[in-house]
Parts: C-alpha cells; sequence; structure tokens
C-alpha cells in the first residue's frame, strides 16, 4: 500500500536489500540510495532459503531495534521486516535459478546459495518494486549475478553496485565478524592484507592470474588461523576464471578464519 502511495504520487523508490546486523557497509548503500531516490526501503531479512544444512543461519546476528534506528538515522523510510513463513509459506514452491555464474566461486562452495539469494531478491523487486536497488561489491559474485538477472529477466531496475567499506585496520565490514575471538580478529587481517600484495602485483602490470593467485595464497598461509576455502580470478561480469588480467576482472577470496569464513576482493 505504502508503494502504491508513492508510485502515485510519482516518487522514485529505492532498496537497500540486507540481512541485518547493520554496520557501515550498510550504512553506505543506504545513504547513496537516500541521495539517488526520492523514498528508500531497506529490507532486513535472514533468508533461511540461502543458507545451507551446516551453515550459520540459526546463529546469524538478529537485532531488528538496533537495525531501525540506523536506518532511521539514515533517512530510511520504511524497514521491510517480514518472517520467513510470509516469504515462504505452506507449499511455497518457485525458485529462480541461475546457470554458470553460480558454477564458481562462492556458488561452487555454497550449494543452493545463489537460488536463495535469486529467489528472495526476486521478490523483493516484486514487492518493493524499486526504481533502483543498491548492493555491495563486498559480495561482488552476488552483484554480478544480480546484474545477470536483472538484464535477463527484463526487470526495470538499476542496480547500484557500492565499493567495499572497511575497518580502519583494512578488515572488509561484515556481521559476520561479530563472531571472532580477539585473535581470531587479529588473524583475520590477512584477507585484505594479501589482496593489497595482490593489487599491487596488477598495479606493477602483472598479467598472470596464476602469479596473483600464488601470491595471495602463500600470504594467506603464512597466518596460521586460516584455511582458504578458495582464491580466484574470474571475468566480473561472467564469473568464470581467466588465465590473464584483462577487462574488469575480479580477484576474490574466501578463507576460514577459526570456524568463520569470510569473504573479500578487489576489481582489478
Ligand atoms: P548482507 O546483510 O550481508 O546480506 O549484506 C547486504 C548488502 O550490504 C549486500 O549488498 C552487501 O554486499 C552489502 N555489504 C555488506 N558488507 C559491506 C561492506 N563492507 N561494504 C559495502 N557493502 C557491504
Amino acid at each position: 500500500a505504502q508503494v502504491a502511495e508513492w508510485k502515485a504520487e510519482g516518487l522514485t523508490i529505492g532498496l537497500t536489500p540486507t540481512m541485518g546486523a547493520l554496520h557501515e557497509g550498510h550504512m553506505s548503500l543506504m545513504e547513496r540510495a537516500v541521495k539517488e531516490c526520492d523514498r528508500v526501503v531497506t529490507s532486513v531479512f535472514v533468508n533461511p532459503i540461502q543458507f545451507g544444512p551446516n551453515e550459520d543461519y540459526d546463529n546469524y546476528p538478529r537485532d531488528l531495534e538496533h537495525d531501525a534506528a540506523i536506518a532511521e538515522s539514515k533517512g530510511v523510510n520504511v524497514v521491510f521486516h517480514p518472517e520467513p513463513e510470509e516469504m515462504y509459506p505452506k507449499n511455497y514452491n518457485t525458485y529462480v535459478v541461475m546457470e554458470t555464474l553460480t558454477d564458481t566461486l562462492c556458488g561452487a562452495k555454497r550449494p543452493g546459495h545463489f537460488r536463495g539469494v535469486c529467489t528472495v531478491v526476486n521478490k523483493l523487486f516484486n514487492i518493493v518494486q524499486p526504481d533502483k536497488a543498491f548492493f555491495g561489491q563486498k559480495d561482488a559474485q552476488q552483484l554480478a549475478i544480480i546484474m545477470r538477472m536483472v538484464k535477463d529477466l527484463n526487470f526495470d531496475i538499476e542496480i547500484v553496485g557500492c565499493p567495499i567499506i572497511r575497518e580502519a585496520d583494512g578488515l572488509a565490514k561484515s556481521s559476520r565478524n561479530t563472531y571472532l575471538s580477539e585473535d581470531e580478529r587479529q588473524a583475520a587481517l590477512v584477507l585484505s592484507r594479501s589482496l593489497k600484495i595482490g593489487k599491487q602485483l596488477v598495479e606493477d602490470g602483472e598479467k598472470s592470474a596464476k602469479a596473483i593467485k600464488d601470491a595471495i595464497t602463500a600470504e594467506i598461509n603464512k597466518e596460521p588461523l586460516a584455511r582458504i576455502d578458495y582464491v580466484d580470478v574470474v571475468d566480473f561480469e561472467t564469473i568464470t576464471p581467466v588465465d590473464e588480467i584483462k577487462g574488469t576482472t575480479l580477484v576474490a577470496i574466501a578463507v576460514y578464519i577459526g570456524k568463520t569464513r569470510l569473504i573479500d576482493n578487489f576489481i582489478a
């Protein structure tokens, strides 16, 4: 009803989809949306169908009061916080599946994850009917997939990719950083540190994906608390592996620090 009212007034609508436990990364999306759209909806929904059976759905941090206060302070007009039973009622049976873009990186490591993401984002697009939707480059494969989906399924929505927001020491902001112990928090710096080494190589003219992957891998392997899930170099648009840096190339990593799986990347 609120969306219909805004549409009748000819107002533009921005959407920032999130899973809550909002931090400065989410805030940057909200700020951008408030700047570029007349009205902004932030969704806060821990989407059960994008979590694997052994993942952290139950433990994922939830704090609606905190999230609502942050959204309000950023000028967001509506926080959309549905219950899982509202989004997936009994007999729910329709899913959106993307093909090759989900075969690598997080798609390969988290079977079914992007089916859950594409499905929920479709539903959010239909519910909120935004003119623009804002996604972080922090989840670069997700951003590429949503851009592809919007083209493939003819959504009249502009997808805006926003830069990665980091802590002062380089760690990419993430709701999952709250899982880290003090030692792990320190060890987690290996993600941004290794990517910085990779980025420097690219800036110095290195074109070989293998050389970049090897340098990043070597740095991560120096950290005893870290265990590599993947280190990959892919074309940003197709998310397929490349041997050489050319065009828009994504260098992406996923690393377990203790039990916590963190991701980070840069675009070359
Ligand atoms: P999440 O709540 O983790 O599903 O993230 C919701 C949105 O915020 C996604 O588009 C993320 O890419 C984005 N996001 C999360 N962390 C960051 C960050 N550190 N910098 C920029 N965007 C982020």
